[in-house]
């Protein structure tokens, strides 16, 4: 048996004596309704709404009934929406063009860790043998999930979604004691988003996220580069954050740095957690910095990697023109800003500080940003501008 949170275990079992038993039972009840409430009837879901929605997030108004079931449908038959998905908005093309700037990030990423001067040759040739034996996953996956054991039918939308969340529970417990599935995906191909595995040294790349702002086909290089290129950056550069460095190149949990090294990379680590510490979200309430840091220190390495990529991608062709009187430099981080271009209630703003991983939108991009003597020269900025930082209190970990 693996506990992966065994403090959780034991507060919960002195709870399970000294908590009246009654306080379970409307515990237990609340739990099941609220996570049963979006397949309830309306009054379920407004109570729910109310609190997770408009209490928790300053949300307004509900989204659009089909939004909501296309996200119920992800959430319960995600592999199966995801083939009618690719079908329709994936191409071969895409995913050629993704597997080409994958290898160009990768190849930009084994330079950095050939030239960082911070770390010595045993340590660089465990990281570039980790950085080899990344698998990679692009748009979905090579094997779908079989949904035919799951019934679904007309009759009743909350038994349906009950009935996925069974079959969900049951896939996961029919794992136990055979071998990993290496093919398996944690997202699904519709989501707009990306991982790194550390458990299996992977990157994965959903179909969803190869779409605008993330990647635009009709935008030039420059654009695409500053937006997927650094997302792509990131999950690479999560491999050796702060926690990924913590795994080794078969996903084992094994120290491979020596101790010199590692207290390098700490001290860099470091830098980007007070840096992150002294950004304020809302009035009195400022990021943490140690919950932000393996983010922040993914965005920095990711930009960092892209932008060297790019230039990479020049060598040996024409400068490209300026487009809307912006250089190509400049286009690379205009990408960056779009695909973080977003708008917050002060009470989403909060509960993000507070618990999510993901710095707020705005510190991804000016936080980086205000690291790279690129972004500066891009921008003809000096020494004193607000998003310079002086070059002793530069950030670079990778
Ligand atoms: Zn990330």
């Amino acid at each position: 048996i693996n506990v992966a949170h065994p403090e959780f275990f034991q507060a919960a079992d002195k709870m399970m004596t000294e908590v009246p038993l009654a306080d379970w039972k409307t515990y237990l009840r609340w739990q099941l309704v609220t996570a049963a409430a979006d397949a309830l009837s309306s009054k379920f879901e407004t109570e729910n709404f109310n609190f997770f929605g408009k209490t928790l997030q300053g949300r307004k108004e509900q989204y659009p009934v089909w939004r909501r079931c296309v996200a119920a449908t992800d959430g319960a038959l995600g592999e199966a929406l995801g083939q009618v998905y690719v079908a329709r908005a994936f191409t071969p093309d895409s995913k050629a063009r993704m597997q080409t700037m994958i290898n160009n990030l990768i190849a930009a990423f084994r330079e950095r860790v050939q030239t960082r001067d911070w770390m010595s040759d045993a340590t660089r040739k465990e990281a570039l043998a980790k950085l080899a034996a990344f698998q990679q996953k692009i748009g979905y996956p090579d094997k779908w999930i079989d949904y035919t054991a799951l019934d679904m039918s007309r009759d009743s939308y909350v038994q349906n979604a009950l009935r996925a969340g069974a079959f969900a529970v049951r896939r996961d417990l029919d794992k136990i004691g055979k071998p990993l599935d290496r093919q398996e995906w944690g997202m699904t191909p519709p989501t707009v988003n990306a991982y790194n595995n550390w458990l299996q040294n992977e990157i994965v790349f959903p179909a969803g996220i190869l779409q605008a702002p993330f990647f635009n086909a009709e935008a030039d290089d420059a654009i695409n580069y500053g937006a997927i290129g650094a997302v792509i950056g990131h999950e690479i550069t999560h491999g050796f954050d702060d926690q990924g460095a913590k795994f080794d190149l078969q996903g084992n949990l094994k120290n491979w740095w020596t101790e010199v090294d590692l207290k390098n990379f700490e001290a860099r680590s470091d830098c980007v957690v007070k840096q992150f510490d002294a950004f304020e979200a809302e009035p009195g309430l400022n990021l943490k910095g140690k919950l932000v840091s393996g983010e922040s220190i993914a965005d920095l390495g990711g930009l960092q990697v892209a932008y060297q990529a790019y230039l990479k991608s020049l060598e040996g062709k024409p400068r490209p023109a300026a487009i809307d009187n912006f250089t190509p430099e400049q286009r690379f981080f205009l990408g960056w800003a779009q695909v973080w271009s977003a708008k917050y209630t002060p009470e989403a703003a909060r509960r993000q500080t507070t618990d999510d991983t993901h710095p707020l939108s705005r510190f991804r991009v000016n936080g980086p940003l205000s690291n790279m003597p690129e972004f500066a020269s891009a921008f003809q900025c000096k020494v004193g501008d607000p998003m310079v930082r002086a070059e002793k209190e530069r950030c670079q970990v990778w």
